[in-house]
């Protein structure tokens, strides 16, 4: 496809997604398709799920992927609500955002939960899951956050997962800003249900999440959904008949995905895009540490996919005013999550590459006004 004539982004996204995608992908996008006919239900949606199950891991029959419309957090919601009997109680660990938005998900649908709660620059503690998951024989599923985009904080999930599964618990795993960034495989890591979304590693436009589950506890999941265009195991039944969605579909965003996930095939599979981000993410640190910043974490408890920074403490300061300038040298920047204390974020992921962040640091160091 001749992109030429595509225009330019404005500004290059460092967000933890909508990301920058490449012009091949957004291309991708120009046609449209029927939902019922071949061309679309066997070459994009099978293909695509074929795709995401290999990259979920090497023991590919175990498992299946199913596509949901929505963004990421319909997954969630979806994964939740399907898969958790009425007699079922969820422990859900929380260091962020994502993992209290499980939380409140739980709430709202009814669904009988424990939580273990920590500061947002807090790893859990393994010691306390198994003395929670001991003293609560009636949790049935557990549920944590691999990378919480809130600070960019990396769970340890396969000590978690395989300590659950020493339990018999079944496990739920928010992969959503790391699945195809960083190197997993479902089956190592004992993860029955993996959730993540189009718009985040892989490099696809927004539009739709997925879940990538074992087989056979989504065939535990029949007549459990407590939303009908939410059931995780109607969507997957559905979609095993040939590709077909049960409602419609985002045609051009699944279509600019399959691009995508051909462009991370080309870039050498995960382990080349976990290099590649690691390295943005490893000089945009020490291009900041140069300038005066700090980083909220300390380098242990990082993940390749977002950085959050302390604001500067001079009075001059405003993230405003310092995101309207960078905007303005062509980079978007992220504000910050944490609930106490005064941050910003800097995403590595999407077509961003370690000459991206040298220009970035320039920039900075020209517009820095505090
Ligand atoms: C992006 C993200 C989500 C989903 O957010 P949406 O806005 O619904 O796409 C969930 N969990 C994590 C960790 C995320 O980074």
């Amino acid at each position: 496809m001749n992109t030429n004539n595509l225009p330019d982004n404005p500004y290059l996204l460092l967000t933890p997604g909508p990301l920058s995608t490449s012009k091949t992908v957004k291309a991708a996008m120009l046609r449209d398709w029927c939902t019922w006919d071949e061309d679309y239900n066997l070459k994009v949606v099978q293909e695509i799920r074929n795709r995401l199950t290999l990259l979920a891991t090497s023991e590919k029959d175990l498992y299946s992927a199913v596509l949901m419309q929505g963004s990421g957090t319909f997954a969630v919601e979806s994964v939740i609500g399907s898969s958790i009997p009425a007699f079922g109680k969820l422990l859900i660990i929380a260091n962020g955002a994502y993992g209290m938005r499980m939380i409140q998900i739980a709430k709202v649908l009814g669904v009988a939960y424990e939580t273990y709660i920590l500061a947002e620059v807090d790893l859990p503690d393994i010691g306390k899951v198994r003395k929670l998951l001991e003293m609560n024989p009636e949790i049935t599923h557990l549920a944590i956050v691999h990378c919480e985009t809130t600070t960019g904080i990396l769970n340890p999930v396969r000590e978690i997962t395989t300590l659950a599964k020493q339990y018999n618990k079944i496990t739920i795993v928010d992969a959503m800003s790391s699945f195809g960034g960083i190197p997993m495989d479902v089956h190592d890591w004992q993860i029955d249900f993996l959730i993540s979304s189009a718009n985040k590693c892989i490099q696809g436009v927004p539009g739709f999440s997925f879940i990538i589950a074992r087989k056979d506890k989504l065939e535990q999941c029949k007549n459990l959904a407590r939303s009908l265009s939410l059931d995780l195991y109607d969507q997957w039944t559905t979609m095993e008949n040939g590709g077909k969605w049960r409602f419609t579909s985002p045609t051009h965003v699944v279509r600019a995905f399959l691009q995508a996930l051909v462009e991370l095939e080309d870039e050498g599979e995960v382990e080349n895009r976990y290099e590649r981000y690691s390295q943005n993410q490893k000089r945009l640190v020490e291009g900041m540490r140069k300038i005066g910043f700090t980083t909220l974490l300390p380098d242990i408890m990082h993940s390749p996919i977002i950085t959050s920074f302390l604001s500067p403490q001079e009075e001059e300061y405003s993230f405003l005013k310092f995101y309207n300038l960078l905007k303005d040298s062509g980079y978007v920047i992220y504000p910050g999550k944490i609930s106490n204390g005064d941050t910003f974020r800097i995403g590595n992921i999407g077509v961003v590459n370690p000459a991206d962040i040298n220009q970035l640091i320039e920039a900075i160091i020209r517009i820095k006004f505090w």
